[in-house]
C-alpha cells in the first residue's frame, strides 16, 4: 500500500511556485487550476481539454508536489517517449517502462523507483496491471495516478483499448491514491463512461472550453484539387503541416506530386513498412518544415506543437473525426489553419463506404447521420466556429473572425430556377445518370454517353448554358447535402430525386444556393502580417532557430523541445541580455536557463552590436 499522504494539504502555491521555476509559465490557463487543486486535495479529477489545451500539467503539477511517484497511464509508446524527453529536459526525474527498455534498462527504471529518484513514471496499461508490476507499486510511495486518452475506455468510440477496461482495479488497489483521468473527446455520454468504467471517485470535473481559437477553419468547393491545395501551400512555405487523404494510393501520389513541386513531402500510411513509417514521422518532429501526406493512420501520438495546417484532401468521416484531426495544428497556441476541400463526388464515395460496410442498420444510420451532419457544416454560410463548438455542447454567441465566412462572407444567389432545371434534367434522364453525365445534359454537350442514351433529342439538353460546369457540379453537390437530391452510392452516384424535391419542380418553393466562384483566399499570411516582426527581428528570428536546432541535433530530440516557436518569438522582440531577464519570457525555466542559456544569450548579443549601433550612426 502506499504510505499515507502527510496531513498538510500542499499548497496550491507551489505549483504556482514550480510552473515559473520548472515550466516558465506565470499563470495558469483554463481549467489547469481547478483539476491541480482538487488532485492536490487528493481527489480523483476528470480532465476535458481540446488538444492543446494544457492537459499535461494537471497531473505534472500534483505528481511534482505530492509527494511519491506519479504513474502516468498511456496507450502509445511514442507519446510516452516524448513526454518523457521534454520533462528531462526541464530537468524532471521522468521515466518510462515499456518493451522497448532491455532487460537493463527497466532494471535500472526499477532501481531508481525504488530509490525514491522518479517525479513521473509513463507505463501502458496491460505493463502496469501485470501482478508483477503493481507489486511493485506497493513498495513505494505513490503521488498520483495519471490516465492519459481516457476515452480509450469508451467501446463505442473508435480509440477504444480494450486494457483500459482493467484500469478501474487501481481505486481498489490504492484507494488513498487520486486518480486524474485527461481526454480531448467532448461528448457527454464518453464522459460518463470515463467515469463510470474508471471508478472515479466523484470527481471533480474540470471541463474546458473546446474552442480553438487560434485554428482558422476553411473549406472550399473542391473544383481542382491540386492547384487548390497548392495555392494554400503557398501561404505556409516553411511550414510544417499535415495533408490527409482518404486512401493510400491517393496519398502515395499526392506526396509524390508535392515532391516534384518542391515541397519537403513525405506518406504516411498503414501499408508503408514500420521502419519507413517511423523514418518519416522522426522527419516529421525533427525538421521544421516537412509536409506529412497521410491516411489518418498518421495522428494519434503526435505530440508535435508547431504544426502550422493541416489539409484534408478527402471529407473526415464525422465532425468528430474532424475536429479531431484538425485539432492537430496549432498546439502551441501560434495561428495555424485548418483548410479542407469537397464535392459531390466525396459525398457518393463516403455515403458508399458506410453504405457498403457490414455493420448493422442501426450503426450504418448513425454514420450516415454524422456523416450528414458534417457536410451540413461544409455548406454552412454563416460563421463556421459557431455550428462546431454547439456541436460539441458549447455556445458560441459571437461570430468568431477567423474563419472562411467572417472573413469573407459568401456570396448567396437565387438558385431557384437552376436547381429546377437540374431536377428536371435529372429525371428527364431517368434517374439513372451521375452528375458529369447530368452536367453534360444540362450544357449541350453531345458526349458519346449522351448520343447513346439519345439525351441531345430531350426537352433538357443545353439548357443550362448560362452556368459554367463548375457551377452546376456547385449546385449538384449543395442540392444533394441539402437533400434535394439523392446520390444513390450503390449506383455509382446516381442521382435520384426525393421527397423533398417536389415543391421546388413544382415552383412552389424558393433556394438560396451559395456562391462558390468567389473562393476567398485563404489570408494566412495577410492575418499574420499584423504580429509579424520587422525585418531585423525576423532575422534574429531565424538566428535563434539556427541555434536551436544545432541544440536539439546535439541533444538527439526534436527542435521544439528545446523552445518552442513562442519563446523565440518573445527573445527576438524583447532582445534579453541578462539570464535573469530571459527568465522572464514565458517557456523558459531553471533548467533550460542552466542548459542553454548562454548560448541563447549569445545569439541575442551578436545581434544587438549590429542593428542599434548601425541605427545611431
Ligand atoms: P494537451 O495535452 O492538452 O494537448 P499539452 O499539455 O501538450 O496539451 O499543452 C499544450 C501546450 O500548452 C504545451 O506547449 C504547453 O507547454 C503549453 N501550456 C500548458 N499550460 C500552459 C500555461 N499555463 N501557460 C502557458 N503555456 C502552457
Ligand atoms: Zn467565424
Amino acid at each position: 500500500m502506499s504510505v499515507p499522504r502527510s496531513p498538510a494539504v500542499p499548497s496550491l502555491d507551489e505549483a504556482r511556485r514550480l510552473l515559473r521555476e520548472i515550466f516558465g509559465y506565470d499563470s495558469f490557463r483554463g481549467r489547469q487550476e481547478q483539476a491541480i487543486a482538487a488532485a492536490l486535495e487528493g481527489r480523483d479529477v476528470l480532465v476535458l481539454m481540446p488538444t492543446g489545451g494544457g492537459k499535461s500539467l494537471c497531473y505534472q503539477l500534483p505528481a511534482l508536489v505530492r509527494p511519491g511517484v506519479g504513474i502516468v497511464v498511456s496507450p502509445l509508446i511514442a507519446l510516452m517517449e516524448d513526454q518523457v524527453r521534454a520533462l528531462r529536459e526541464l530537468g524532471v526525474r521522468a521515466a518510462f517502462l515499456n518493451s522497448t527498455l532491455d532487460r537493463r534498462e527497466q532494471h535500472a527504471v526499477i532501481e531508481a523507483l525504488h530509490g525514491g529518484a522518479l517525479d513521473l513514471l509513463y507505463i501502458a496499461p496491460e505493463r502496469l496491471l501485470q501482478p508483477q508490476t503493481l507489486a511493485l507499486f506497493d513498495r513505494v510511495p505513490i503521488s498520483i495516478i495519471a490516465i492519459d486518452e481516457a476515452h480509450c475506455v469508451s467501446q463505442w468510440g473508435h480509440d477504444f483499448r480494450e486494457d483500459y477496461l482493467g484500469l478501474h482495479r487501481l481505486r481498489e488497489r490504492f484507494p488513498r491514491v487520486p486518480r486524474i483521468a485527461l481526454t480531448a473527446t467532448a461528448t457527454p455520454p464518453t464522459r460518463r463512461e470515463i467515469v463510470e468504467r474508471l471508478a472515479l471517485d466523484e470527481p471533480e470535473l474540470c471541463i474546458g472550453g473546446f474552442d480553438r481559437p487560434n485554428i482558422r477553419y476553411m473549406v472550399q468547393a473542391k473544383t481542382d484539387a491540386r492547384r487548390q491545395l497548392l495555392g494554400f501551400l503557398k501561404g505556409h512555405a516553411g511550414e510544417a503541416g499535415i495533408v490527409y487523404c482518404l486512401s493510400r494510393k491517393k496519398v502515395e501520389s499526392v506526396a509524390e506530386w508535392l515532391r516534384a513541386q518542391g515541397f519537403d513531402a513525405l506518406p504516411y500510411h498503414a501499408g508503408l513498412n514500420a521502419e519507413t513509417r517511423a523514418a518519416h514521422q522522426r522527419r516529421f518532429l525533427n525538421d521544421d518544415a516537412v509536409v506529412i501526406v497521410a491516411t489518418i493512420a498518421f495522428g494519434m501520438g503526435i505530440d508535435k506543437p508547431d504544426v502550422r495546417f493541416v489539409a484534408h484532401l478527402d471529407l473526415p468521416k464525422s465532425i468528430e473525426s474532424y475536429y479531431q484531426e484538425t485539432g492537430r495544428a496549432g498546439r502551441d497556441g501560434e495561428p495555424a489553419e485548418a483548410w479542407m476541400v469537397y464535392g459531390v463526388q466525396d459525398v457518393v464515395q463516403l455515403r458508399q463506404l458506410v453504405d457498403g460496410g457490414n455493420a448493422d442498420d442501426e450503426h450504418k444510420r448513425r454514420e450516415r447521420q454524422k456523416l450528414d451532419a458534417l457536410l451540413g457544416w461544409c455548406e454552412v454560410t454563416s460563421c463556421r466556429r459557431r455550428p462546431l463548438l454547439e456541436y460539441f455542447g458549447e455556445n458560441a454567441p459571437e461570430p468568431c473572425g477567423n474563419c472562411d465566412n467572417c472573413i469573407a462572407p459568401p456570396a448567396t444567389w437565387d438558385g431557384t430556377e437552376a436547381a429546377r432545371k437540374l431536377l428536371s434534367a435529372v429525371y428527364r434522364t431517368g434517374q439513372r445518370f451521375g452528375a458529369a453525365h447530368v452536367v453534360d445534359v444540362l450544357l449541350g454537350n453531345a458526349t458519346d454517353k449522351v448520343r447513346q442514351n439519345r439525351h441531345d433529342r430531350l426537352s433538357v439538353f443545353g439548357i443550362g448554358t448560362e452556368l459554367s460546369a463548375n457551377a452546376w457540379r456547385s449546385v449538384v453537390r449543395q442540392l444533394v447535402v441539402l437533400g434535394y437530391l439523392r446520390a444513390d452510392a450503390e449506383r455509382y452516384g446516381a442521382l435520384t430525386l426525393t421527397e423533398q424535391s417536389r415543391p421546388l419542380l413544382r415552383g412552389e418553393a424558393k433556394l438560396e444556393l451559395r456562391e462558390d466562384t468567389k473562393v476567398p483566399s485563404t489570408g494566412g499570411k495577410k492575418a499574420r502580417a499584423a504580429d509579424t516582426a520587422a525585418p531585423a527581428d525576423e532575422r534574429l528570428f531565424e538566428a535563434l532557430r539556427d541555434c536551436r536546432r544545432r541544440i536539439a541535433t546535439e541533444q538527439g530530440v526534436p527542435p521544439y523541445v528545446i523552445f518552442h516557436d513562442a519563446t523565440l518569438k518573445a527573445m527576438a522582440a524583447d532582445r534579453p541580455t541578462s539570464p535573469e531577464a530571459l527568465l522572464g519570457l514565458p517557456g523558459v525555466g531553471r533548467t533550460k536557463l542552466e542548459r542553454y542559456g548562454d548560448r541563447f544569450l549569445e545569439v541575442l548579443r551578436a545581434h544587438a552590436l549590429v542593428s542599434p549601433a548601425d541605427d545611431a550612426s
